[in-house]
């Protein structure tokens, strides 16, 4: 069974550091890439992009604001869903799979045992 707990600061600077990467990688390629190669650039940004959500989903879970439940949720919901960060830390916008609600989920870790 997976387990969780709360994210760290840690979390957040690597997640911060991938974010950066993806950003400096789509810059580079654009000034390099855009001029005569653009539909390479766009594959560029596209996988990037990808990889980040990918990565995102697969280490990162939800906790449910109002009843507490704890969800992993799919690639592509972490994709189109809105988020953003407050004082307590980073929350989505999800419909909660338990009470069916929806609230701006907790962003929680992953352990992998
Ligand atoms: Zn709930």
């Amino acid at each position: 069974m997976t387990q969780y707990q709360e994210t760290t600061k840690e979390n957040w600077i690597r997640t911060i550091i991938y974010v950066a990467v993806s950003v400096t990688v789509i810059i580079i390629g654009a000034i390099f890439l855009l001029p005569a190669y653009w539909y390479i650039w766009l594959i560029l940004v596209v996988g990037s992009l990808f990889l980040l959500v990918i990565w995102h989903a697969k280490n990162f879970a939800y906790r449910c604001l109002k009843c507490g439940h704890e969800f992993e949720i799919s690639t592509f919901t972490d994709f189109i869903s809105p988020h953003g960060q407050s004082k307590s830390g980073g929350w989505k916008y999800l419909k909660c799979p338990k009470c069916h609600e929806r609230s701006r989920a907790t962003v929680i870790k992953k352990i992998k045992k």
